[in-house]
Protein backbone atom coordinates (compact mmCIF):
# COMPACT_ATOMS: atom_id res chain seq x y z
CA UNK A 1 0.00 0.00 0.00
CA UNK A 2 2.66 2.40 0.63
CA UNK A 3 4.56 1.49 -2.64
CA UNK A 4 0.70 2.11 -4.32
CA UNK A 5 0.23 5.32 -2.33
CA UNK A 6 3.89 6.63 -3.72
CA UNK A 7 3.37 5.90 -7.02
CA UNK A 8 0.07 7.56 -7.22
CA UNK A 9 1.55 10.74 -5.20
CA UNK A 10 3.03 11.23 -8.24
CA UNK A 11 1.08 9.82 -11.08
CA UNK A 12 -2.29 7.99 -10.20
CA UNK A 13 -2.86 6.73 -13.89
CA UNK A 14 0.31 4.89 -13.28
CA UNK A 15 -0.27 3.62 -9.88
CA UNK A 16 -3.84 2.28 -11.41
CA UNK A 17 -2.20 1.05 -14.34
CA UNK A 18 0.64 -1.27 -12.78
CA UNK A 19 -1.79 -1.52 -9.40
CA UNK A 20 -4.22 -3.28 -11.59
CA UNK A 21 -1.83 -6.48 -11.28
CA UNK A 22 -2.21 -6.76 -7.85
CA UNK A 23 -6.35 -6.94 -8.53
CA UNK A 24 -5.56 -9.46 -11.02
CA UNK A 25 -3.68 -11.74 -8.97
CA UNK A 26 -5.48 -11.62 -5.57
CA UNK A 27 -8.36 -14.49 -6.38
CA UNK A 28 -5.28 -16.62 -7.03
CA UNK A 29 -3.22 -15.70 -3.43
CA UNK A 30 -6.71 -15.84 -1.86
CA UNK A 31 -7.49 -19.58 -3.21
CA UNK A 32 -5.47 -20.94 -5.93
CA UNK A 33 -3.17 -24.33 -5.21
CA UNK A 34 0.28 -23.67 -4.80
CA UNK A 35 1.26 -24.72 -8.17
CA UNK A 36 -0.68 -21.77 -9.78
CA UNK A 37 0.42 -19.30 -6.75
CA UNK A 38 3.83 -20.17 -7.99
CA UNK A 39 3.45 -19.68 -11.60
CA UNK A 40 1.44 -16.38 -10.85
CA UNK A 41 4.25 -15.22 -9.34
CA UNK A 42 6.95 -15.98 -11.24
CA UNK A 43 5.14 -14.47 -14.67
CA UNK A 44 4.28 -11.49 -12.41
CA UNK A 45 8.55 -11.36 -11.29
CA UNK A 46 9.28 -11.37 -15.11
CA UNK A 47 6.88 -8.37 -15.70
CA UNK A 48 4.21 -10.05 -17.13
CA UNK A 49 0.69 -7.65 -15.99
CA UNK A 50 -2.32 -9.52 -14.86
CA UNK A 51 -5.73 -8.11 -15.29
CA UNK A 52 -8.88 -8.99 -13.64
CA UNK A 53 -12.08 -9.45 -15.54
CA UNK A 54 -15.15 -9.34 -13.77
CA UNK A 55 -17.58 -6.81 -15.50
CA UNK A 56 -19.68 -6.92 -17.93
CA UNK A 57 -21.44 -4.62 -20.97
CA UNK A 58 -24.95 -4.80 -19.12
CA UNK A 59 -23.69 -5.50 -15.69
CA UNK A 60 -22.10 -3.84 -13.37
CA UNK A 61 -21.79 -4.41 -9.97
CA UNK A 62 -24.25 -7.52 -10.33
CA UNK A 63 -21.95 -9.80 -10.73
CA UNK A 64 -24.54 -12.58 -10.38
CA UNK A 65 -25.91 -11.80 -13.80
CA UNK A 66 -22.59 -12.31 -15.48
CA UNK A 67 -23.03 -14.35 -19.29
CA UNK A 68 -19.70 -15.16 -19.72
CA UNK A 69 -19.74 -18.70 -19.14
CA UNK A 70 -17.37 -21.65 -19.13
CA UNK A 71 -18.75 -25.36 -20.02
CA UNK A 72 -16.77 -28.42 -18.85
CA UNK A 73 -14.99 -30.34 -21.68
CA UNK A 74 -13.37 -34.01 -21.35
CA UNK A 75 -9.81 -32.24 -20.63
CA UNK A 76 -10.94 -28.84 -19.56
CA UNK A 77 -13.41 -26.00 -19.95
CA UNK A 78 -14.64 -23.92 -22.83
CA UNK A 79 -14.90 -20.10 -22.16
CA UNK A 80 -17.35 -17.52 -24.12
CA UNK A 81 -18.10 -14.40 -23.86
CA UNK A 82 -17.36 -10.99 -23.58
CA UNK A 83 -15.55 -8.97 -20.25
CA UNK A 84 -15.44 -4.83 -21.07
CA UNK A 85 -14.52 -2.50 -19.32
CA UNK A 86 -11.91 -3.92 -18.09
CA UNK A 87 -7.95 -2.38 -16.96
CA UNK A 88 -5.29 -3.63 -19.36
CA UNK A 89 -7.72 -6.54 -20.69
CA UNK A 90 -5.27 -5.45 -24.19
CA UNK A 91 -2.02 -4.75 -22.73
CA UNK A 92 -2.16 -7.54 -20.09
CA UNK A 93 -0.39 -10.76 -20.18
CA UNK A 94 -2.80 -12.81 -18.04
CA UNK A 95 -6.30 -12.49 -17.10
CA UNK A 96 -8.36 -13.83 -14.52
CA UNK A 97 -12.02 -14.32 -15.23
CA UNK A 98 -15.11 -14.71 -13.66
CA UNK A 99 -17.46 -17.05 -15.18
CA UNK A 100 -21.03 -18.65 -15.47
CA UNK A 101 -20.33 -22.40 -15.18
CA UNK A 102 -23.84 -23.21 -14.03
CA UNK A 103 -26.55 -22.30 -16.49
CA UNK A 104 -29.03 -21.71 -13.59
CA UNK A 105 -25.97 -19.27 -11.88
CA UNK A 106 -26.67 -17.93 -8.51
CA UNK A 107 -24.16 -18.31 -5.57
CA UNK A 108 -22.43 -21.48 -6.33
CA UNK A 109 -22.79 -21.05 -10.22
CA UNK A 110 -19.36 -19.21 -10.70
CA UNK A 111 -16.07 -20.48 -11.37
CA UNK A 112 -12.62 -18.51 -11.61
CA UNK A 113 -10.37 -19.03 -14.47
CA UNK A 114 -6.46 -18.07 -14.94
CA UNK A 115 -6.28 -17.39 -18.77
CA UNK A 116 -3.28 -16.81 -20.12
CA UNK A 117 -3.32 -14.95 -23.17
CA UNK A 118 0.13 -16.12 -24.81
CA UNK A 119 -1.11 -19.79 -24.42
CA UNK A 120 -3.99 -18.69 -26.80
CA UNK A 121 -5.03 -19.53 -30.41
CA UNK A 122 -5.07 -15.71 -31.92
CA UNK A 123 -8.03 -16.84 -33.16
CA UNK A 124 -10.18 -17.36 -30.49
CA UNK A 125 -10.13 -13.86 -28.55
CA UNK A 126 -10.65 -10.31 -29.89
CA UNK A 127 -10.11 -6.82 -28.24
CA UNK A 128 -13.23 -4.11 -27.36
CA UNK A 129 -11.50 -1.25 -28.45
CA UNK A 130 -9.81 1.29 -25.17
CA UNK A 131 -13.24 3.00 -24.28
CA UNK A 132 -12.18 6.77 -23.73
CA UNK A 133 -12.24 8.26 -20.65
CA UNK A 134 -12.73 11.42 -17.98
CA UNK A 135 -9.54 10.64 -16.39
CA UNK A 136 -6.47 8.00 -16.36
CA UNK A 137 -6.47 8.36 -19.99
CA UNK A 138 -2.74 6.52 -20.40
CA UNK A 139 -4.48 3.53 -18.89
CA UNK A 140 -5.89 0.22 -20.89
CA UNK A 141 -9.65 0.53 -20.20
CA UNK A 142 -10.80 -2.04 -22.93
CA UNK A 143 -12.71 -5.73 -22.98
CA UNK A 144 -11.85 -8.85 -24.48
CA UNK A 145 -14.05 -11.43 -26.23
CA UNK A 146 -13.62 -15.35 -26.21
CA UNK A 147 -15.06 -17.73 -28.39
CA UNK A 148 -14.58 -21.47 -27.47
CA UNK A 149 -11.11 -20.70 -26.25
CA UNK A 150 -10.29 -23.92 -24.22
CA UNK A 151 -9.05 -24.07 -20.72
CA UNK A 152 -6.66 -26.60 -18.88
CA UNK A 153 -8.24 -27.89 -15.70
CA UNK A 154 -5.29 -26.49 -14.15
CA UNK A 155 -7.06 -22.73 -15.03
CA UNK A 156 -9.31 -23.18 -12.85
CA UNK A 157 -8.75 -21.02 -9.27
CA UNK A 158 -10.33 -22.56 -6.58
CA UNK A 159 -12.92 -24.91 -6.80
CA UNK A 160 -15.81 -25.00 -9.43
CA UNK A 161 -18.83 -23.24 -8.50
CA UNK A 162 -16.34 -20.68 -5.42
CA UNK A 163 -15.87 -17.65 -7.91
CA UNK A 164 -18.41 -15.37 -6.23
CA UNK A 165 -16.67 -16.34 -2.93
CA UNK A 166 -12.91 -16.13 -3.91
CA UNK A 167 -13.86 -12.96 -5.77
CA UNK A 168 -15.76 -11.59 -2.96
CA UNK A 169 -13.18 -12.28 -0.59
CA UNK A 170 -10.49 -10.82 -3.00
CA UNK A 171 -11.83 -7.71 -2.95
CA UNK A 172 -11.52 -7.50 0.77
CA UNK A 173 -7.68 -7.21 0.14
CA UNK A 174 -8.14 -4.96 -3.03
CA UNK A 175 -10.51 -2.66 -1.73
CA UNK A 176 -8.29 -1.90 1.15
CA UNK A 177 -5.16 -1.26 -1.19
CA UNK A 178 -7.26 1.32 -3.17
CA UNK A 179 -7.50 3.26 -0.27
CA UNK A 180 -3.98 3.73 -0.89
CA UNK A 181 -4.76 5.22 -4.09
CA UNK A 182 -7.01 7.99 -2.77
CA UNK A 183 -4.00 8.69 -0.10
CA UNK A 184 -1.46 9.33 -2.87
CA UNK A 185 -3.70 11.49 -5.24
CA UNK A 186 -4.63 13.34 -2.21
CA UNK A 187 -0.90 13.81 -1.49
CA UNK A 188 -0.32 15.33 -4.86
CA UNK A 189 -2.99 17.87 -4.35
CA UNK A 190 -1.64 18.61 -0.54
CA UNK A 191 1.88 19.13 -2.08
CA UNK A 192 0.61 21.29 -5.53
CA UNK A 193 -1.92 23.54 -3.48
CA UNK A 194 0.31 23.80 -0.09
CA UNK A 195 3.06 24.95 -2.36
CA UNK A 196 0.91 27.24 -4.28
CA UNK A 197 -0.47 28.84 -0.93
CA UNK A 198 2.92 30.01 0.12
CA UNK A 199 4.11 30.90 -3.56
CA UNK A 200 0.97 33.26 -4.31
CA UNK A 201 1.26 36.56 -3.47
CA UNK A 202 -1.85 38.55 -3.30
CA UNK A 203 -2.86 42.33 -2.31
CA UNK A 204 0.88 42.09 -0.99
CA UNK A 205 0.40 38.71 0.86
CA UNK A 206 0.86 35.43 1.02
CA UNK A 207 -2.24 33.52 0.18
CA UNK A 208 -1.96 31.47 2.98
CA UNK A 209 -2.00 34.65 5.75
CA UNK A 210 -6.01 35.04 4.17
CA UNK A 211 -7.24 33.69 7.28
CA UNK A 212 -10.23 31.76 5.61
CA UNK A 213 -7.41 30.30 3.28
CA UNK A 214 -5.58 29.64 6.00
CA UNK A 215 -9.15 27.51 8.12
CA UNK A 216 -9.53 25.56 4.65
CA UNK A 217 -6.24 23.89 3.96
CA UNK A 218 -5.95 23.52 8.02
CA UNK A 219 -9.22 21.75 7.29
CA UNK A 220 -8.31 20.03 4.86
CA UNK A 221 -5.03 18.89 6.43
CA UNK A 222 -6.99 17.49 9.34
CA UNK A 223 -9.14 15.50 5.99
CA UNK A 224 -5.67 13.83 5.56
CA UNK A 225 -4.65 13.34 8.60
CA UNK A 226 -8.13 11.25 9.16
CA UNK A 227 -8.14 9.28 5.98
CA UNK A 228 -4.36 8.26 6.84
CA UNK A 229 -5.28 6.61 9.91
CA UNK A 230 -8.52 4.80 8.60
CA UNK A 231 -6.07 3.45 5.52
CA UNK A 232 -3.38 2.78 7.88
CA UNK A 233 -5.64 0.64 10.42
CA UNK A 234 -7.43 -1.13 7.80
CA UNK A 235 -4.60 -1.90 5.90
CA UNK A 236 -2.93 -3.91 9.23
CA UNK A 237 -6.69 -4.96 9.55
CA UNK A 238 -5.70 -7.34 6.94
CA UNK A 239 -3.21 -9.79 9.07
CA UNK A 240 -4.30 -8.97 12.59
CA UNK A 241 -8.34 -8.44 11.99
CA UNK A 242 -8.81 -11.07 9.16
CA UNK A 243 -11.87 -12.49 10.32
CA UNK A 244 -13.51 -8.44 10.42
CA UNK A 245 -12.37 -7.69 6.96
CA UNK A 246 -15.69 -8.09 5.53
CA UNK A 247 -16.87 -4.79 7.55
CA UNK A 248 -13.30 -2.79 7.44
CA UNK A 249 -12.67 -3.52 3.69
CA UNK A 250 -16.17 -1.89 3.12
CA UNK A 251 -15.87 0.84 5.28
CA UNK A 252 -12.74 1.97 4.11
CA UNK A 253 -13.47 2.18 0.47
CA UNK A 254 -16.78 3.60 0.81
CA UNK A 255 -14.94 6.40 3.01
CA UNK A 256 -11.47 7.19 1.89
CA UNK A 257 -12.09 7.59 -1.81
CA UNK A 258 -15.12 10.14 -0.47
CA UNK A 259 -13.24 11.88 1.44
CA UNK A 260 -10.78 12.37 -0.43
CA UNK A 261 -12.55 13.53 -3.56
CA UNK A 262 -13.59 16.35 -1.30
CA UNK A 263 -10.26 17.54 -0.15
CA UNK A 264 -9.49 17.72 -3.80
CA UNK A 265 -12.82 19.80 -4.45
CA UNK A 266 -11.37 22.12 -1.65
CA UNK A 267 -7.99 22.26 -2.71
CA UNK A 268 -8.91 23.42 -6.60
CA UNK A 269 -10.95 25.77 -4.87
CA UNK A 270 -7.62 27.42 -3.16
CA UNK A 271 -5.66 26.71 -6.46
CA UNK A 272 -8.52 28.98 -8.38
CA UNK A 273 -8.46 29.46 -12.08
CA UNK A 274 -4.85 27.28 -11.94
CA UNK A 275 -6.50 24.05 -10.95
CA UNK A 276 -8.89 24.43 -13.62
CA UNK A 277 -6.03 25.08 -16.15
CA UNK A 278 -4.63 22.46 -17.95
CA UNK A 279 -0.80 23.42 -18.23
CA UNK A 280 -0.03 26.80 -16.53
CA UNK A 281 0.67 25.28 -13.29
CA UNK A 282 2.14 22.87 -11.60
CA UNK A 283 2.20 21.36 -15.67
CA UNK A 284 -1.82 20.80 -15.03
CA UNK A 285 -1.08 17.97 -12.50
CA UNK A 286 -3.73 19.37 -10.01
CA UNK A 287 -6.46 18.98 -13.06
CA UNK A 288 -5.14 15.54 -14.02
CA UNK A 289 -4.93 14.34 -10.89
CA UNK A 290 -8.50 15.35 -10.06
CA UNK A 291 -9.91 13.71 -13.16
CA UNK A 292 -7.88 10.54 -12.61
CA UNK A 293 -9.09 10.10 -8.72
CA UNK A 294 -12.87 10.06 -9.66
CA UNK A 295 -12.37 6.79 -10.81
CA UNK A 296 -11.27 5.47 -7.46
CA UNK A 297 -14.95 5.66 -5.87
CA UNK A 298 -16.37 3.42 -8.74
CA UNK A 299 -14.14 0.46 -9.41
CA UNK A 300 -13.77 -2.08 -7.69
CA UNK A 301 -17.12 -1.87 -6.14
CA UNK A 302 -18.90 1.68 -6.08
CA UNK A 303 -19.56 3.69 -2.53
CA UNK A 304 -23.20 2.49 -2.81
CA UNK A 305 -21.96 -1.12 -3.48
CA UNK A 306 -19.28 -0.81 -0.51
CA UNK A 307 -22.18 0.87 1.50
CA UNK A 308 -24.53 -1.68 0.71
CA UNK A 309 -22.32 -4.63 1.62
CA UNK A 310 -22.03 -2.75 5.12
CA UNK A 311 -26.11 -2.31 5.65
CA UNK A 312 -26.09 -6.03 5.50
CA UNK A 313 -23.88 -6.84 8.34
CA UNK A 314 -25.85 -4.24 10.32
CA UNK A 315 -27.40 -7.16 12.78
CA UNK A 316 -24.32 -8.41 13.43
CA UNK A 317 -22.74 -5.55 13.93
CA UNK A 318 -25.18 -4.08 16.66
CA UNK A 319 -25.38 -7.51 18.36
CA UNK A 320 -21.70 -7.45 18.49
CA UNK A 321 -21.33 -3.71 20.13
CA UNK A 322 -23.93 -4.52 22.62
CA UNK A 323 -22.77 -7.05 23.48
CA UNK A 324 -18.86 -5.61 23.58
CA UNK A 325 -17.59 -7.88 21.74
CA UNK A 326 -13.93 -7.49 21.14
CA UNK A 327 -11.24 -9.58 19.81
CA UNK A 328 -8.59 -7.90 21.92
CA UNK A 329 -5.63 -8.99 20.52
CA UNK A 330 -6.06 -8.42 16.79
CA UNK A 331 -6.78 -4.72 18.03
CA UNK A 332 -4.09 -4.09 19.57
CA UNK A 333 -1.45 -5.17 17.11
CA UNK A 334 -3.60 -3.71 14.21
CA UNK A 335 -3.58 0.27 16.23
CA UNK A 336 0.35 -0.78 18.13
CA UNK A 337 2.59 0.53 14.80
CA UNK A 338 5.63 -0.59 16.16
CA UNK A 339 3.88 -4.43 16.20
CA UNK A 340 5.24 -6.17 12.87
CA UNK A 341 2.22 -7.66 11.49
CA UNK A 342 1.78 -11.80 10.88
CA UNK A 343 1.84 -13.03 7.38
CA UNK A 344 -1.80 -13.26 6.03
CA UNK A 345 -3.56 -16.65 6.25
CA UNK A 346 -6.28 -16.19 3.51
CA UNK A 347 -8.23 -19.05 5.12
CA UNK A 348 -9.76 -16.68 8.05
CA UNK A 349 -11.27 -14.10 5.52
CA UNK A 350 -15.04 -14.78 6.20
CA UNK A 351 -17.50 -13.31 3.73
CA UNK A 352 -19.38 -11.57 6.61
CA UNK A 353 -17.52 -10.70 10.03
CA UNK A 354 -19.20 -12.51 12.90
CA UNK A 355 -17.30 -10.94 15.33
CA UNK A 356 -18.76 -7.21 14.00
CA UNK A 357 -15.89 -4.67 14.29
CA UNK A 358 -13.37 -4.53 17.07
CA UNK A 359 -12.28 -0.88 16.25
CA UNK A 360 -15.71 0.29 17.01
CA UNK A 361 -17.04 -1.65 19.37
CA UNK A 362 -14.33 -1.24 21.76
CA UNK A 363 -14.79 2.56 21.63
CA UNK A 364 -16.71 2.27 24.70
CA UNK A 365 -13.28 1.08 26.78
CA UNK A 366 -10.92 3.21 24.52
CA UNK A 367 -13.36 6.27 26.18
CA UNK A 368 -12.83 5.02 29.40
CA UNK A 369 -8.91 4.99 29.15
CA UNK A 370 -9.01 8.57 27.52
CA UNK A 371 -11.07 9.68 31.09
CA UNK A 372 -8.47 7.76 33.15
CA UNK A 373 -5.68 9.63 31.55
CA UNK A 374 -7.54 12.90 31.95
CA UNK A 375 -8.05 12.03 35.49
CA UNK A 376 -4.42 11.01 36.15
CA UNK A 377 -1.95 12.53 34.19
CA UNK A 378 -4.13 15.55 33.41
CA UNK A 379 -2.63 16.62 30.25
CA UNK A 380 -5.39 15.70 27.83
CA UNK A 381 -7.62 18.92 27.82
CA UNK A 382 -10.92 18.90 29.13
CA UNK A 383 -13.05 19.94 25.97
CA UNK A 384 -11.04 16.48 24.26
CA UNK A 385 -12.70 13.98 27.08
CA UNK A 386 -15.90 16.01 26.33
CA UNK A 387 -15.81 15.25 22.39
CA UNK A 388 -14.60 11.75 23.08
CA UNK A 389 -17.55 11.63 25.68
CA UNK A 390 -19.95 12.47 22.63
CA UNK A 391 -18.42 10.26 19.94
CA UNK A 392 -19.44 7.19 22.28
CA UNK A 393 -22.96 8.38 22.79
CA UNK A 394 -23.41 9.30 18.82
CA UNK A 395 -21.70 5.11 18.42
CA UNK A 396 -24.62 4.11 20.64
CA UNK A 397 -27.14 5.93 19.25
CA UNK A 398 -25.91 4.74 15.75
CA UNK A 399 -25.92 1.27 16.97
CA UNK A 400 -29.90 1.61 18.43
CA UNK A 401 -30.88 2.76 14.79
CA UNK A 402 -29.06 0.07 12.69
CA UNK A 403 -30.46 -2.54 15.61
CA UNK A 404 -33.88 -1.28 14.29
CA UNK A 405 -32.85 -1.36 10.88
CA UNK A 406 -34.98 -3.81 9.16
CA UNK A 407 -32.78 -5.25 5.81
CA UNK A 408 -34.84 -6.18 3.08
CA UNK A 409 -32.48 -8.01 0.63
CA UNK A 410 -32.50 -6.05 -2.97
CA UNK A 411 -34.78 -3.34 -1.47
CA UNK A 412 -32.41 -1.52 0.63
CA UNK A 413 -33.92 2.24 2.30
CA UNK A 414 -32.33 5.18 1.36
CA UNK A 415 -32.23 5.59 5.23
CA UNK A 416 -30.23 2.81 5.60
CA UNK A 417 -26.85 4.60 3.60
CA UNK A 418 -27.06 7.04 5.60
CA UNK A 419 -26.45 5.07 8.90
CA UNK A 420 -23.79 3.22 6.97
CA UNK A 421 -22.09 6.62 5.89
CA UNK A 422 -22.35 7.86 9.88
CA UNK A 423 -21.16 4.56 10.15
CA UNK A 424 -17.88 5.08 8.40
CA UNK A 425 -17.17 8.27 10.34
CA UNK A 426 -17.65 7.22 13.42
CA UNK A 427 -14.66 4.26 12.12
CA UNK A 428 -12.71 6.89 11.26
CA UNK A 429 -12.60 8.59 15.00
CA UNK A 430 -12.30 5.04 16.32
CA UNK A 431 -9.07 4.12 14.14
CA UNK A 432 -7.89 7.58 15.24
CA UNK A 433 -8.88 7.46 19.09
CA UNK A 434 -7.24 3.96 18.99
CA UNK A 435 -3.84 4.21 16.86
CA UNK A 436 -3.53 7.32 19.29
CA UNK A 437 -3.70 5.24 22.60
CA UNK A 438 -1.75 2.51 21.35
CA UNK A 439 0.73 4.52 18.94
CA UNK A 440 0.87 8.04 20.29
CA UNK A 441 4.66 8.27 19.85
CA UNK A 442 4.86 7.05 16.58
CA UNK A 443 2.00 9.28 15.41
CA UNK A 444 4.22 12.42 16.80
CA UNK A 445 7.42 10.89 15.39
CA UNK A 446 5.85 9.90 11.58
CA UNK A 447 3.93 12.77 10.91
CA UNK A 448 4.64 15.83 10.37
CA UNK A 449 2.41 17.91 13.29
CA UNK A 450 4.60 16.47 15.41
CA UNK A 451 2.41 17.40 18.32
CA UNK A 452 0.62 14.42 19.06
CA UNK A 453 -2.17 16.27 21.07
CA UNK A 454 -2.72 18.60 18.06
CA UNK A 455 -3.13 15.35 15.78
CA UNK A 456 -5.73 13.85 17.77
CA UNK A 457 -8.08 17.21 18.34
CA UNK A 458 -7.29 17.43 14.48
CA UNK A 459 -9.02 14.01 13.98
CA UNK A 460 -11.23 14.76 16.54
CA UNK A 461 -12.88 17.63 15.57
CA UNK A 462 -12.74 16.52 11.62
CA UNK A 463 -14.90 13.27 12.25
CA UNK A 464 -17.08 15.02 14.93
CA UNK A 465 -18.19 18.03 12.75
CA UNK A 466 -19.60 15.53 10.42
CA UNK A 467 -21.07 13.68 12.95
CA UNK A 468 -23.03 16.91 13.73
CA UNK A 469 -21.52 16.86 17.63
CA UNK A 470 -21.81 20.11 19.59
CA UNK A 471 -18.46 19.43 21.63
CA UNK A 472 -16.30 20.65 19.00
CA UNK A 473 -15.00 23.97 20.48
CA UNK A 474 -15.32 27.04 18.62
CA UNK A 475 -16.23 24.88 15.44
CA UNK A 476 -12.99 23.79 15.30
CA UNK A 477 -11.18 26.92 13.89
CA UNK A 478 -8.42 27.00 16.64
CA UNK A 479 -7.31 23.54 15.51
CA UNK A 480 -7.69 23.61 11.90
CA UNK A 481 -5.09 27.01 11.91
CA UNK A 482 -3.11 25.67 13.74
CA UNK A 483 -2.52 22.83 11.57
CA UNK A 484 -2.44 24.73 8.84
CA UNK A 485 0.56 26.68 10.26
CA UNK A 486 2.22 23.52 11.26
CA UNK A 487 2.10 21.87 8.02
CA UNK A 488 3.05 25.79 5.87
CA UNK A 489 6.12 27.44 5.99
CA UNK A 490 5.13 30.95 7.18
CA UNK A 491 8.44 33.37 7.71
CA UNK A 492 6.91 35.52 9.54
CA UNK A 493 5.98 33.07 12.72
CA UNK A 494 8.66 31.89 14.99
CA UNK A 495 9.43 28.53 15.38
CA UNK A 496 8.77 27.38 11.62
CA UNK A 497 11.35 25.79 9.69
CA UNK A 498 11.23 24.78 5.74
CA UNK A 499 7.84 23.55 4.59
CA UNK A 500 8.10 19.91 4.44
CA UNK A 501 6.90 17.46 1.54
CA UNK A 502 3.18 17.29 2.13
CA UNK A 503 3.93 13.33 1.27
CA UNK A 504 6.37 13.53 4.68
CA UNK A 505 3.01 14.84 6.86
CA UNK A 506 1.75 11.44 6.62
CA UNK A 507 2.23 8.25 8.57
CA UNK A 508 3.60 6.02 5.65
C1 LIG B 1 -11.81 3.10 -15.46
C2 LIG B 1 -12.50 1.83 -15.11
C3 LIG B 1 -11.75 0.68 -14.93
C4 LIG B 1 -12.37 -0.52 -14.65
N1 LIG B 1 -11.63 -1.65 -14.51
C5 LIG B 1 -12.25 -2.82 -14.30
C6 LIG B 1 -11.51 -4.02 -14.26
O1 LIG B 1 -10.29 -4.03 -14.40
N2 LIG B 1 -12.17 -5.19 -14.08
C7 LIG B 1 -13.52 -5.23 -13.93
O2 LIG B 1 -14.05 -6.31 -13.78
N3 LIG B 1 -14.26 -4.11 -13.97
C8 LIG B 1 -13.65 -2.91 -14.15
N4 LIG B 1 -14.40 -1.76 -14.21
C9 LIG B 1 -15.84 -1.85 -14.10
C10 LIG B 1 -16.32 -1.38 -12.75
O3 LIG B 1 -16.00 -2.33 -11.76
C11 LIG B 1 -17.81 -1.16 -12.89
O4 LIG B 1 -17.93 0.05 -13.58
C12 LIG B 1 -18.49 -1.13 -11.56
O5 LIG B 1 -18.68 -2.44 -11.14
C13 LIG B 1 -19.80 -0.41 -11.59
O6 LIG B 1 -20.56 -0.85 -12.66
P1 LIG B 1 -21.42 0.18 -13.53
O7 LIG B 1 -20.70 1.43 -13.59
O8 LIG B 1 -21.75 -0.48 -14.80
O9 LIG B 1 -22.65 0.47 -12.68
P2 LIG B 1 -23.88 -0.43 -12.23
O10 LIG B 1 -23.41 -1.55 -11.39
O11 LIG B 1 -24.75 -0.74 -13.38
O12 LIG B 1 -24.55 0.64 -11.32
C14 LIG B 1 -25.30 1.77 -11.80
C15 LIG B 1 -25.71 2.63 -10.63
O13 LIG B 1 -26.39 1.83 -9.67
C16 LIG B 1 -25.81 2.01 -8.40
N5 LIG B 1 -25.87 0.75 -7.65
C17 LIG B 1 -25.25 -0.41 -7.94
N6 LIG B 1 -25.52 -1.33 -7.00
C18 LIG B 1 -26.34 -0.73 -6.09
C19 LIG B 1 -26.96 -1.16 -4.88
N7 LIG B 1 -26.79 -2.38 -4.40
N8 LIG B 1 -27.74 -0.28 -4.21
C20 LIG B 1 -27.91 0.97 -4.68
N9 LIG B 1 -27.35 1.45 -5.82
C21 LIG B 1 -26.58 0.59 -6.51
C22 LIG B 1 -24.37 2.38 -8.68
O14 LIG B 1 -23.76 3.08 -7.63
C23 LIG B 1 -24.53 3.24 -9.91
O15 LIG B 1 -24.83 4.55 -9.51
C24 LIG B 1 -13.78 -0.55 -14.51
C25 LIG B 1 -14.54 0.62 -14.65
C26 LIG B 1 -13.91 1.80 -14.95
C27 LIG B 1 -14.75 3.02 -15.12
Amino acid sequence: MRLLRTVASYDLTVAIAHGKTFLGGASVWVAGDIDQARWLAAAIGKDSVVSWGLTERNHGADLLASEVTAVRTGTGWRLNGEKWLINNATRGDIICVLARTKAAGGPRGFSLFLVDKHSLPADRYRYCPKVRTHGIRGADISGIGFDDVDLPETALVGGAGEGIEIVLKALQLTRTACTALSLGATDHALRIVGDFVQERQLYGRQLVEFPRVRRIFGEVCAASLVIDAVSVVAGRSIQNLTEELSVVSAVSKAFVPTVAQEMIGKLGELLGARGFLTDVYAAGAFAKLDRDHRVVGIFDGSTVVNRNALIDQFANLSRAYHRGQVDEQGLSDTASLEHPSPDLDPKQLALLSKTGCSLIQSLPRAAEEVRDLAAGAGRIPQHVVHMVDELEEIVTDLHREMTAHRRLPQRVPAEAFELAERYEVCFAAASCLHLWLRSESAVANISHVRDSMLWLQACLTWTLTRLGAVSVADGGAGVYDALADAMTRLPDRPGTTAAPSRSEACFS
